[in-house]
């Protein structure tokens, strides 16, 4: 899988003072006329010990990232129920952690260094958040093909 998976490690070093610069920040921005992008995280769960993972996993599983039977794309507070759900049953599940942003165009899920890239794009200006999060995005307004291909990756449309 070609992606690129980073983590916040910044965000640490000034934990003290984060609620004033944050703050500061956003009412630049919104001066500015841009409303600020959250940072969003999303943790990619592999299990080892709960091999039959519950149904309501796969129902908050973040659509158009794709699943397989024991590794799924979470929010990190479901991501965190499953992970305790894996060590109840002696297990130890792997943990990938990344940036994600949902393009609010086509709605494509973006995760690691495109994620990061979208948020700066939104928020380097007014228009920031109609500018297209690739060369198919127009494309996939219409069509919501990423979230096709996440389903049925092996099925060819005919
Ligand atoms: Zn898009």
């Amino acid at each position: 899988m070609g992606v690129v998976l980073r983590q916040g490690k910044d965000v640490k070093l000034y934990r003290n003072r984060k609620p004033r610069w944050r703050a500061t920040r956003r009412r630049e921005l919104k001066a500015r006329g841009i409303t600020p992008a959250n940072r969003q995280e999303i943790w990619n769960v592999r299990t080892s010990a709960l091999l039959d993972l519950p149904d309501w996993v796969f129902r908050r599983a973040v659509p158009g990232l794709g699943c397989l039977p024991h590794q799924v794309w979470l929010r990190p507070r479901d991501a965190k129920r499953l992970c305790a759900l894996d060590r109840a049953a002696g297990g130890r599940s792997q943990v990938t952690k990344s940036e994600y942003k949902r393009c609010g165009l086509c709605a494509r899920p973006l995760i690691g260094y495109e994620a990061e890239q979208r948020r700066k794009v939104v928020e380097s200006g007014p228009m920031g958040r109609t500018t297209p999060c690739g060369p198919d995005c127009a494309q996939d307004r219409e069509t919501r093909l990423w979230k096709k291909l996440a389903v049925a990756p092996a099925r060819s449309e005919q």
